[in-house]
Parts: structure tokens; sequence; C-alpha cells
């Protein structure tokens, strides 16, 4: 290829990679293999090198990046200058001029290919249309950066620099050229640069000019299975642009097909809440709900499947390699975005790999089994890309945005947390193994560190442990209650917090839902519920409501879900958007939250009684409502009369309070006496109340006692006042999945005990055994 500064795609191969790097080359060889793969162009590594010598902005640039890249404040101010200096220098006029008309072209074509659609077989006369037609027919262009080092041309940078979509114009492309020649100096890109050793200047950036696909579904595709090589094709698929795919910010759906034998193996279909899409009006990329009637229709037919797997199969044949692809489906036609090499597959020499010996890391063992995979550290949903089927996940908590890479997760690790903290409760739920409150993990872990993840014990090791049996689809998969269920008394449920997880718990075969947590749901949501009354769409936010509780309601009918109104933290609630109007509070544990935060602001409150108002039109009896947080009887009170004001006719479904205030417990007769059906125990607050530990924090986390003789107390004397009264007992605090509490709160004579998925058969058992030791004492005592 002639070494100019603005090439056609189809001109360069994969021998080019110096002069346009990994993506620039990838696609060009594509085009040449006849791959359906969108037209355009590259502005080379070359032309960035003249861009740079020619201002003569070399050594000031350099010199700005030689900064103490381990300190945020100096790594940050460093990106901005070293931005500044490439932003405020000019492109070469015959490079600028080259990719006017390289665009001009591009244009051009792309009428072409119009007018031809249109049935006009001679198109090169351009006179047919008006010079306003002629002006306005300016394409949209994806502008996407592929970094390449001088001496290591192959090194990849994937995903450091930036992409700009639905760009159109002559003078927007120069801009956003200039843009992505930029991004070659965000910290990120900076930070990586220096760790791995590689010297700024001999790293260069090719800016790709490609034609932008309307996409009306897209995602990513692995040619063979990402984990394990075998040959399974893995896709996914979303509706709008794939970006919500790649960064994780939707949940896509899910398919596998047996490449051999060309058969689908699995559908998973997700309910898939935003897609990125053109605004019409103003061509910028935006995010739209998905329309109700999409949310949880199934993406792709089992022809596009097919079609695709096919195209997988030539990318593979193509490098020799499997690949990790980016699609688009565009009025029926596929388009092959990108691809590039999985790096994710256990290659037989790790088994021989260093074997882990003693612990890395020490923390929690937050969700049980054990995993092997690359740790990929997160810090914010825009890495979310990162972490891909089989990766750990490290992070230094989670959040509910982070929910689509856990489900990809092989296990999870955090620095901070507790047994009840997000990362534990999401993952447990998930099946995924966890160790929380680790302290230091993101410190000490690196991406593509290879490690082992023992959630039982709470380590995390170097290496591969000998006792970790080859990488497995991840355990999400694999959830199976084969034995018969033992019959209890005492009737055993099962907490749910992300609808995701609603098929994982109905597999427990468990008696209800003891605590459905709304927080996550609505923490899931694209939006504070705030911003939804703002923008007058609260009518919408209703609906996202009803729709998540009635996952979980359907999937248990006619077993009771009994659904907590609100609570969540203002903390957790800030972090979304429009969230800014929460209020900072000293300890958001001991704050707004939890029924206080409904009586106070009754404007949420009445949504989410509307809410439950429209399930129960719908049929769904078995829906009870608990309310959390409750020291006060008056609480209770004022709660029952707003729903019933608003209303709920609360007479006909179960109502209950959750004791997880010391307070609560001590004058549980007066919570009785107001009228109640049922108390559960949220023994996470209680033993963090009653023993003044921050249940979050690591430091602490010694003194963290569910058991502690105080705590045990103040269940024994509820549950027994409770008896008295034949109101309903439950737990759904995570003490009620140690089945060691179990076995004490069936011998005090509780009803029901709610345990997190993975611990329900345990607990069923314990409380099985329980129960007949009950019954023998009692036959005993009968004889004697
Ligand atoms: C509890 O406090 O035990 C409980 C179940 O509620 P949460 O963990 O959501 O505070
Ligand atoms: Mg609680």
């Amino acid at each position: 290829m002639a070494n100019d500064s603005v090439v056609w795609l189809e001109e360069v191969g994969k021998e080019d990679i110096a002069i346009v790097g990994g993506k620039g080359a990838s696609l060009g060889e594509m085009i040449r293999a006849e791959l359906p793969v969108p037209g355009g162009f590259a502005v080379t590594a070359q032309a960035f090198r003249r861009f740079i010598d020619e201002n003569g902005i070399s050594d000031e640039l350099f010199r700005s990046l030689e900064v103490d890249v381990d300190d945020a404040d100096i790594l940050r101010k460093a990106e901005k200058n070293a931005k500044k200096i490439i932003m405020e220098a000019s492109i070469p006029a015959d490079i600028e001029e080259s990719i006017r008309s390289k665009y001009r072209e591009l244009c051009q074509r792309e009428l072409s290919n119009q007018l031809k659609g249109k049935g006009f077989k001679e198109i090169k006369d351009l006179r047919i249309l008006k010079e306003d037609e002629e002006e306005k027919f300016e394409v949209f262009v994806a502008v996407r950066s592929s970094a390449t080092a001088e001496d290591l041309p192959d090194a990849s940078f994937a995903g450091q620099q930036d992409t700009f979509l639905n760009i159109r114009g002559e003078q927007n492309i120069i801009d956003s050229v200039k843009k992505c020649w930029a991004s070659l100096y965000g910290a990120r890109a900076i930070y990586y640069r220096v760790k791995q050793g590689f010297d700024h200047r001999k790293v260069n950036l090719c800016a790709v000019v490609q034609m932008m696909v309307d996409a009306e579904k897209a995602g990513v595709m692995f040619s063979s299975h990402p984990a394990t090589g075998e040959p399974i094709t893995i896709i996914e698929g979303s509706w709008g642009l794939g970006e919500t795919v790649v960064s994780g910010s939707v949940s896509p759906d899910y398919y596998s097909v047996d490449k051999q034998a060309r058969k689908i193996l699995e559908r998973k279909i997700a309910t898939k809440n935003i897609m990125h899409t053109k605004d019409m009006h103003t061509g910028k990329t935006i995010d739209i709900p998905v329309p109700e009637n999409k949310k949880n229709a199934i993406v792709l037919d089992d022809d596009e499947i097919m079609k695709l797997v096919g195209f997988g199969e030539v990318v593979e044949d193509l490098y020799g390699t499997p690949q990790d692809v980016e699609w688009a489906i565009k009025n029926n036609e596929i388009y092959i975005l990108q691809s590039r090499p999985i790096t994710t597959i256990k290659k037989k020499k790790d088994v021989k790999e260093k074997v882990a010996t003693s612990a890395l890391l020490e923390g929690l063992g937050a969700s049980p089994g054990m995993a092997y995979g690359e740790s990929k550290l997160v810090s914010d949903v825009t890495e979310l890309g990162k972490v891909k089927e089989g990766d750990i996940l490290v992070a230094v908590m989670t959040t509910p945005d982070m929910v689509p890479a856990m489900k990809r997760a092989a296990a999870i690790v955090t620095d901070e947390g507790g047994m009840t903290c997000h990362a534990a409760i999401v993952s447990r739920e998930l099946g995924c193994p966890a160790v929380v409150g680790t302290r230091r993990a993101t410190e000490l872990l690196t991406d593509n560190m290879k490690i082992t993840v023992d959630g039982e014990k709470g380590l995390v090791f170097e290496g591969k442990k000998d006792t970790v049996a080859p990488i497995t689809p991840p355990p999400q998969m694999q959830l199976s209650f084969a034995k018969s269920k033992p019959i209890t008394a005492t009737e055993v449920k099962v907490n749910v917090s992300i609808p995701e997880a609603t098929q994982r718990a109905v597999e427990t075969q468990a008696d209800g839902v003891g605590l459905l947590r709304i927080e996550h749901m609505i923490l899931g949501l694209p939006k504070h519920p705030k911003q939804y009354i703002k923008e007058g769409k609260a009518d919408e936010y209703v609906d996202e409501l009803v729709s998540r509780i009635q996952t979980v309601v359907d999937a248990f009918y006619p077993k009771p879900v009994w659904v907590r109104t609100l609570d969540a933290p203002t903390d957790e609630f800030r972090a979304m958007e429009g969230g800014e109007g929460e209020p900072i509070e000293p300890n958001p544990m001991l704050g707004y939250r939890g029924i206080r935060r409904d009586l106070l602001d009754t404007e949420h409150f009445d949504l989410e009684v509307k809410a439950f108002k429209e399930l129960i039109k719908r049929g769904y009896s078995n829906m009870g409502i608990m309310i959390p947080l409750v020291q006060h009887p008056s609480e209770l009170k004022r709660a029952k009369e707003f729903m019933r004001s608003k209303g709920l006719d609360i007479d006909k479904i179960d109502i209950g309070i959750m004791v997880e205030i010391p307070a609560a417990a001590l004058i549980i007769n007066d919570f009785i006496a107001e009228g109640l059906d049922f108390v559960s125990f949220g023994t996470n607050d209680l033993t963090q109340y009653t023993l003044a530990v921050d249940r979050n924090n690591e430091h602490v986390a010694h003194l963290y006692n569910e058991m502690h003789p105080a705590v045990l107390k103040l269940i024994e004397y509820v549950i027994t006042e409770c008896n008295k009264a034949g109101v309903k007992t439950s737990i759904c605090g995570q003490a009620g999945s140690n089945p060691k509490v179990a076995k004490r709160l069936v011998e005090l004579g509780i009803t029901s005990i709610s345990a997190n998925i993975d611990a329900v058969e345990t607990v069923r058992e314990m409380v099985a055994r329980t129960e007949m030791q009950l019954m023998l004492k009692a036959a005993r005592e009968r004889k004697v």
C-alpha cells in the first residue's frame, strides 16, 4: 500500500497494522474478504506523525506527559495539557484536504448506492439533484481510533481511545479526527502506557472514518466460546446501536450455537430497557427507552443467528483464530463493524502456569464457589465493556449499573463492603462467587491477571488453584435443584432483589418470596425517580415498577411475594441521573431511608402505591406489602392510612413490617395492636443497630455477629409475642441463610424463613431436620 496520509479501507490489509492500527487493518482485510463491512477511509498513523512534527509540538507534548501517573490529580492535569496542545494545532493543509475529498467521495459512493436502489443505473451525473439537495447529502460516519505502536505494531490499546458516532459534515469530521488523536492522551491511556512500559513517542493513532450503520439491532459475537475455545458461537444482541451491549449498559439477549451441529443451543431473552440511537433532528447519538412491545421481544430470529454464525466462521478462518466481532443489522442487512482476536480463551499452557499457594488478598466470602479467570478492573460504567464472559470483575464497590457486567463475570472481588453490601447481595442472586471487603483488590490487582477466587473462604489467589475445575460456563448458568424437596411446616422462602434472578429463585422451589427489594429495581433504571417526575413521565416510572415487580409476582404466583416499599440510602440514589437533589448525610444508614423517607416524600410513595394497585388490578393477589425500617407504630399507622387514602385495599392483602430497629422489637406489642399480618426480621440492620457496627464497614466486620446474644434475645421476644397474637413471623436478613440460625428460629417457632437463592436448599434441609427432631422429642416426652 502506498504510504499515503489518507487511504481507503479497501486499500489496506493485515500487513498494514503499522499504518492504520489493528482496527483499520482488520476492517480492510474483511472488506477484501467481501464481508459486509461499511466502507470508509483511514487517516493514517503517518498523518498523525506529520501533524505532530509539522506543528513542532513534539517536545512540549511529550514533556507534558512526564508525570507521576499514580497521582490522579497530576494525571488529570497532564491529560488536560496534552489534549489542549493537540486541539490547538492545525492539521497540515494537504492532509486536511485529503480527508475532505475522501469524505465527499464517500458521500458520492453512498448516494450512488441509494440511487441504484431507486432504479437509476447510471449515477455519475448528479445534476439530477438540485444544489441544496446535494448539499444535504452528507452521510453520517463513525470516527474511530486505531492505535499502533511503532516497534510493537500489534500491541493492543483497544478501548483506551475514543470513538465518535454519527458525525456528519467535512468540518465536523476534521474536528473528530483531532479529538481521536487527542484521546491518545486520555488519563487512562497515559496510565496504561506507562505501566506497560510503552514509550508515548512511539505510539501513534490512525483515525478510521467509516459509514455509520443506523442499526436497528446490534451486538457482539464470539466466533468460538470466549472462555473455553469450544466450537460454540456466542451472540449477544439488543435494540439500537451496539454500544449499549459493548459498554454493558443493557442486558442483551444471549444466544449460543453449536457450530459443528449447526444447532442453536440456547436463546435467553433479556429485558432491554434502553437503546442507543440517532436523534432524527440533531443527528446526535442519544439513549431512549426501548418501546414497551420490544423490551421483552427476541432480538434475533433463527435465520439471523445462523447468518451471523456463518460470518463469524469466515472471520475466524480469515484470521486463523477465534474472533470477537461487533455486528449490526439494518433493513435486514447484516453488517460486520469490527473484529479482534478473543484474548480470554484459556490456553493449555495456562494449566501449567504458576500454581497458587498463599492468598494474595483476603476478604469476606460473600457468595460461595470457586472461579478462575482474568481480572478486569472497573472504576465506572464506561469500563464495563472490558468484562467479558468468564472474567473476574474487580471494583472498589459494585453499583446497580454494573449488574450487566456482573452477570458476565465468573467472580467478583471488591475493596469495600460487608456481607450485605450491593456486591454481596447481587452476586449471591446471580450465583457468582464473590469476595468483598478485601481493602486492596484494586490496588494489588491489575487488568488481565490470572487469579482464582474462593467465594467460600473469602480468598483471592494469583494463578490457578489446583482445586479449580477447568473454566466452566459461568455458575449463573448451571443452577440445578435436582434433589427431591423435603416438605417443611415452616415455610422456606427466597429473597429476590434483581428481576434477572427470578428464574434461579423459582428453581429453588421456595415457598414464596420473603423479601423483594424494589430499590435494586429502581437503581437499575436509567434515571432517578425525581427525574421521571420532573420530565412529566411519572406514569412511565410506575410502568417500569409494575413490569419489574410483575416479573417476580407472576413467576411465583400463587405463592406469596412480600414486596418491600422503598428502602434506599441517599448515597446510592445520588449517583443516578437526576439524583443530585438527594440530601448529603453524615451517616446514610441512620438517615433518610425506609418508611421515614416515604412518609416525608409522599410524591414517591404515591407512585409506589399506584404500582401496587395496578398489580392487584392485574390479579396478583399473592402480593403482600412489607414496610421497612419502622421504629414507632405511628409510622405503620400513617403508612397504612396513606395507602388506604390512595385507594389501595390493604385489607385484601398481607401487610407487615420489618423488624430491624431494636426499638421495634422492644415494643412489638404496640405494633401488633396497630394491626399487621406479619413481621420479618431484617437482621442485617437489626445486627448493625443493636451492636453499633456499620454493616458495610470492613474495618469493624469482625464485630458484626448476627448470632450475638442481644440480637437473638430481641428475635426470641418478638417471635414469642407474635405467636401469642397469631401474627406470622419471618426472617429476610442474611442470618436466615445461616443453617445454625435457621435451626434456632425453628425451635423458637418462626413461621417462615427467607434465604438467599444459594442457601435455600441447605436451609430447607436444616428446617426439615429440626422439625423432625422437635417432633421426636415431643413424642418421647409424651411416652415418658
Ligand atoms: C435487613 O436489614 O436485614 C434487610 C433484609 O434489609 P436490607 O438488607 O435491604 O437493609
Ligand atoms: Mg434492612
